[in-house]
């Protein structure tokens, strides 16, 4: 038994589980344009993984089943599968509330055509990460140059009608630069408010802040560092039982490219799928029994229940 089930454990009585499927995270590739030195799912240009459409329309068809109230795409950079484009189109025609995590430079690419007019027809959400409001920062996590593309882009988001329109919501996602807890949320929120309108008038819905997760690139960091140690014993030390109702793997399913189902995106980085041995795929028969589901957790978990808490829409407790 790892220490975060003993603390599961401890705090409840019972083991760590599901309660209901209201979202399904889709990551629909694990090739990216940027190679971020925190990404937990290790994504880079050279990462050829994709998610075929046989597999998307078995996403659809468990849609029409379980009726999430969100559909989250992710990766990578969603917009590398050429995929993208047909399987919103169709999300949208089955009046799916869709979100798509992008991280903005790509949108730049010259093989990414029209996508931000793409992404305003289909009334998409976009959740865009911007590791900080500061170039240096954002430089330093993600590689020269990449704050003032971010800025560009988000100046487009906005021309298009991106955090104006109440219909097209764009919300933003700070990491820390390193190994400590992201400040309160809502604190944050006002500062990058008050950054972005007043140095570059951009303007935006929402902040969520997510705890990196000693998980992919940012865990071969913390080794090469030499605080894993440090970094665990400081998430361990901040545990919130405050947290628990609203962890993210007790109320969605992540479908990884190839269909193999996992409990969160960090367990897909950990490739720790449900059923562990023999992992389940997105055609399992019993999918909708999966929402009473015991959750496989590790000592990465207290990543998600540190402080205010963490979790792909922000702060569990700000
Ligand atoms: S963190 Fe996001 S932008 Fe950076 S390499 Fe990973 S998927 Fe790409
Ligand atoms: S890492 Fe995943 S499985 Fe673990 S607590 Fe967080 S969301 Fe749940």
């Amino acid at each position: 038994m790892n220490d975060f089930e003993k603390k599961i454990l401890e705090v409840t009585g019972s083991p760590l589980k599901a309660s209901d499927i209201t979202t399904l995270q889709v990551n629909i590739g694990l090739q990216c344009n940027n190679q971020c030195r925190h990404c937990h799912v290790n994504a880079s240009p050279a990462r050829t993984e994709m998610m075929k459409w046989s597999t998307m329309q078995l996403v659809l068809d468990k849609s029409h089943e379980t009726r999430p109230t969100l559909i989250d795409i992710t990766g990578g950079a969603p917009e590398l599968n050429p995929r993208l484009r047909m399987f919103l189109k169709t999300l949208r025609e089955n009046d799916y509330n869709v979100q798509v995590r992008t991280n903005l430079t790509v949108l730049l690419e010259s093989r990414i055509e029209k996508m931000i007019d793409f992404y305003r027809d289909n009334g998409v959400k976009l959740v865009a990460s911007l590791p900080c409001y500061l170039r240096e920062e954002v430089d330093s996590v993600r590689g020269d140059g990449t704050f003032k593309k971010s800025i560009e882009v988000l100046k487009l988001l906005n021309d298009a009608g991106y955090g104006l329109d109440p219909s097209l919501e764009l919300d933003l996602v700070f990491n820390p630069e390193g190994a400590f807890l992201p400040p309160q949320q809502s604190s944050l929120e006002r500062d990058y408010k008050s950054k972005l309108q007043n140095k570059f008038g951009i303007v935006f819905n929402k902040l969520i802040t997510i705890t990196n997760m000693p998980v992919g690139r940012f865990l071969k960091l913390l080794h090469q560092q030499n605080s894993y140690e440090k970094y665990c014993q400081i998430l361990k030390e901040s545990f919130n039982p405050k947290t628990l109702e609203g962890l993210m793997c007790r109320h969605q399913i992540d479908v990884a490219w190839d269909g193999r189902i996992y409990d969160c995106d960090f367990n897909l980085g950990l490739d720790l799928p449900i059923g562990f041995e023999v992992p389940l795929y997105i055609d399992t028969p019993d999918f909708s029994t999966l929402s009473n589901r015991r959750i496989l957790t590790g000592d990465h978990c207290f990543g998600c229940t540190a402080g205010n808490g963490s979790s792909c829409g922000g702060a569990l407790v700000d």
